[in-house]
């Protein structure tokens, strides 16, 4: 089957286009035949970037009026005699739509086939992530206006991973009616990333579903971590809203509520300013006043600013903290695993959560670590470490384009 994965942000349009069916699971014989971005969606200057499997990419700079639009771009891209994507002439080569949601409340636990009611019970979920479901809908809808009932389309839920974690981890120490009136609970997310690094571990290493117990670290412009006992998520970092956790890129993690009445009572802003600082400009990027990108951040750090090195220290420790935290909530741990932006790529940030975690059996191997960068996969730990630390990359389209196929053929699980 060839499956149009689509990721829809307020702004942009990220889609792959992947080939694969249930048979090719087990051997990884999917197939990337064509990928793309669309950003700036709405301005008279979006910019389009489309490639097909390893060929030239097309770039240009166009006006492009909503998300219908850019899909429609896509697909006039696709269509052109000079495009050629393995298998794919044009839309009805197509035989089915992934698209990525990021919050299904406790209305889904799983991957689901999108029809009217499905549709209804997604905009329900808005009130939890007014920043995410509404981009995420947009694609949706567009997608529904074009094709109608003719290509099958499934939602996978960033939350959907989570729904495992037990009611005394999810819930949080308030009134039990905020929960039970008001749906106010931890629900987590990235949850695509860490069941697909999840499974890519078991498969590296051969070992059982049932007998693994791992803690992942999506650690990007978004940060999670995640523990992970017998392929079910029992805990991790987001709550409510991505808010919470890990200190990221803007978002600050973790933090006093009360410091949110206290900047409004110090005329800071409105509550929901204050919640846009928290959001937006906090993080590492509001600590070192550099920006949220790590990289720079180093530089600053090596350039002797305070700032830069508290930045990197504060993050690190945060994470840290957590691998202990899970490593106590699952009495202990086979492996660590590093993914995402920073995770694979940030060797630097790995040796500083990694280093004086020797009683909790990591031992980190410095060479191994330098080494196991841009897209490597590989155990990064000496040999006699008690504890594995791996390196895996992400790949969120490849476990929504696999979900699509299993809703489609009705499979539960094949791993
Ligand atoms: P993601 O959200 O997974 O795409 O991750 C993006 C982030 O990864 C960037 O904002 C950087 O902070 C980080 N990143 C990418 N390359 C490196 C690197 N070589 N070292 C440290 N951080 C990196």
């Amino acid at each position: 089957m060839n499956v149009f994965v689509l990721n829809c942000g307020s702004s942009s349009v990220k889609f792959q286009i992947i080939n694969t069916d249930l048979e090719l699971f087990e051997a990884d014989g999917d197939k990337m035949i064509a990928k793309g971005l669309i950003e700036k969606v709405g301005t008279k200057e979006a910019i389009i970037n489309l490639q097909a499997g390893g060929g030239e990419p097309f770039k240009a700079v166009e006006p492009v009026e909503d998300h219908r639009a850019a899909i429609m771009r896509i697909k006039a891209w696709m269509e052109e005699p000079t495009t050629k994507i393995e298998g794919v002439h044009g839309w009805d080569d197509l035989h089915a739509i992934g698209h990525r949601v990021v919050h299904g409340a406790e209305r889904f636990t799983k991957a689901v086939r999108i029809d009217k009611e499905v549709l209804a019970k997604i905009e329900e979920c808005c009130d939890l992530a007014p920043l995410h479901n509404p981009a995420n809908l947009k694609g949706i809808y567009a997608c529904y206006e074009i094709f109608g009932e003719r290509i099958p389309q499934v939602a996978v839920f960033d939350t959907a991973f989570h729904s495992t974690m037990p009611e005394d981890v999810y819930l949080y120490a308030v009134p039990y009616d905020f929960y039970s009136k008001y749906q106010v609970r931890r629900y987590g997310f990235h949850g695509t990333s860490h069941r697909y690094v999840a499974y890519r571990y078991r498969k590296l290493t051969g070992k059982k579903r049932e007998d693994v117990k791992i803690v992942t670290l999506h650690l990007g412009n978004g940060s999670s971590a995640c523990a992970i006992q017998a392929g079910q998520s029992v805990n991790t970092t987001m709550g409510m809203t991505p808010l919470e956790g890990l200190i990221m890129g803007t978002r600050s993690g973790d933090i006093d509520a009360a410091v949110v009445e206290y900047l409004f009572a110090k005329g800071v802003g409105s509550v929901t300013d204050i919640f846009n600082i928290l959001n937006k400009k906090s993080g590492v990027a509001g600590v070192s006043g550099i920006g949220n990108d790590m990289r720079d951040i180093e530089k600053g750090a090596d350039e002797g600013n305070h700032r830069a090195q508290l930045a990197l220290k504060m993050f690190a420790n945060r994470v840290k903290k957590y691998i202990g935290a899970y490593m106590a909530e699952m009495n202990g741990c086979d492996a660590v695993v590093f993914t995402a932006g920073i995770g694979e790529n940030g060797a630097r940030i790995r040796s500083m959560i990694c280093s004086g975690l020797e009683a909790l059996g990591i031992e980190l191997d410095e060479e191994l670590n330098k080494q196991t960068v841009r897209g490597k996969t590989g155990r990064i730990t000496k040999p006699g470490s008690r504890v594995e630390v791996w390196v895996i990359p992400t790949n969120e389209e490849l476990l929504l384009a696999r979900d699509s196929v299993r809703v489609i053929r009705n499979v539960e699980r094949l791993w």
